[in-house]
């Protein structure tokens, strides 16, 4: 049982708290009408604003989630003309949908979008619910992407807080709470929920997030003079902007030493090259790769795993370095490129040594199969392969 001393200091901080909240309120209450007549005039005209129906507010949100909003505009013009709705999205086949994914990364945003548009046309119709709950049922769902399809596209005073959102919301209240917290997180979009005009909730919405997009921009440069609601903000006032928003840094992110072996069989009417899936789970999970193992390997260890899986080379062509950066993890990469005539068998080879590797002709690559962007410079080396540019690199 809690003693009455403990139950004071309770009920004297939840009092604070509501006071605070009721103070944060009303401050960034006054910052509505303001920044609306901003966005009116300074929205930027982007393809997916002409006409914000559910579907392309949706995908445009997922894609935005990837990537700055100039990669995002060819990528989303490319979309809608394959699948201009839900239906032919529905139908399409997986690979086909991830190879249009292709660069942007994440692919598993892509196939929940995919799943999604399935479950769609099966259990509501072929509209997509237009209800934040029914929203975050869908696979790929959260609340930033219900609150943006909400809001945008159904009119519902919901809030929609990404990364631009915490740091104008931090900005404006001078709050300190790190950012990177889901109690801060929670507490902003509270706030934020709080001062949604029901008249415009997409609007308002978006003008936050394009304030913090264009003017109340990261990394300690906001153009503050710029701002429209600069003479309500609490670090300007304060004369503190470069300290907020409050951020935890990120742990390190841990490197790892690959060699990637890029094989080649011409021996029949088209060039093939070797490609194998990935693992279910992790990262690239259920994409093509070219085959790669852990380390840096020297040119005798490669050629030694490639006489175990039962494939000659004559030579091994040592390939420029490359890097490639993930959320947690950094690739460094060397690596190998290989003629090989893979229907040939080395005595001794076991039969399944190579039985995980799938040969593919260099047009499918091309055309048909989504190759992760970490792996687009050994592909670049095949093409210079077949246009006779490729140049040694010495060990
Ligand atoms: S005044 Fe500066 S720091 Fe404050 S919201 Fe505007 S751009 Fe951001």
């Amino acid at each position: 049982m809690m003693s009455s001393g403990s139950a004071a200091l309770l009920t004297e901080k939840r009092t604070e708290s509501m006071k605070q909240t009721a103070k944060v309120n009303e401050q960034l209450f006054k910052v509505v009408s303001p920044l609306l007549q901003w966005y009116d005039s300074h929205a930027r005209i982007l393809p997916w604003r002409e006409n914000p129906e559910p579907y392309a507010v949706w995908i445009s949100e997922i894609m935005l989630q990837q990537t700055r909003v100039e990669a995002v505009k060819p990528y989303f013009d490319r979309w809608m003309k394959a699948y201009p709705d839900l239906s032919s999205l529905a139908g399409a086949d997986e690979e086909e949908v991830l190879k249009l994914w292709e660069g942007l990364g994440y692919y598993s945003r892509v196939r929940n979008i995919h799943k999604a548009a399935r479950l769609v046309m099966k259990n509501h119709g072929g509209s997509l619910p237009p209800s934040f709950s029914g929203l975050l049922r869908l696979p790929g769902i959260g609340e930033y992407t219900a609150g943006a399809i909400g809001s945008i596209a159904f009119r519902l005073p919901v809030p929609c807080v990404d990364g631009n959102v915490l740091r104008v919301v931090a900005r404006l209240t001078a709050e300190k709470a790190d950012v990177s917290t889901a109690a801060a997180k929670k507490q902003f979009t509270e706030w934020v929920a709080a001062i949604i005009p029901t008249e415009r909730p997409g609007d308002f919405n978006q003008a936050m997030m394009e304030l913090g997009a264009t003017v109340c921009l990261p990394n300690g440069f906001p153009k503050c003079e710029l701002c429209p609601v600069s003479f309500l903000c609490e670090a300007r006032l304060q004369n503190c902007v470069t300290e907020f928003p409050v951020k935890s840094a990120r742990p390190a992110r841990k490197v790892e030493k690959r060699t990637v072996l890029v094989l080649l069989d011409e021996t029949g009417s088209v060039l093939k090259t070797a490609l194998r899936r990935r693992p279910d789970r992790g990262l690239l999970a259920g994409l093509w790769e070219f085959p790669n193992v852990e380390g840096e390997l020297s040119a005798e260890e490669v050629s030694q795993i490639l006489h175990s899986a039962g494939l000659t080379s004559p030579a091994l062509v040592k390939l420029k370095k490359a890097k490639h950066i993930f959320t947690h993890i950094q690739w460094e990469m060397t690596g190998y490129l290989a003629v090989v005539d893979h229907a040939a068998s080395l005595p001794g080879a076991s039969e399944k040594a190579d039985s995980d590797l799938h040969w593919v002709g260099i047009d499918q690559l091309e055309t048909k199969l989504a190759l992760p962007a970490a792996f687009k410079p050994y592909y670049q080396n095949i093409k210079c392969f077949i246009n006779k540019e490729l140049r040694y690199e010495s060990n």
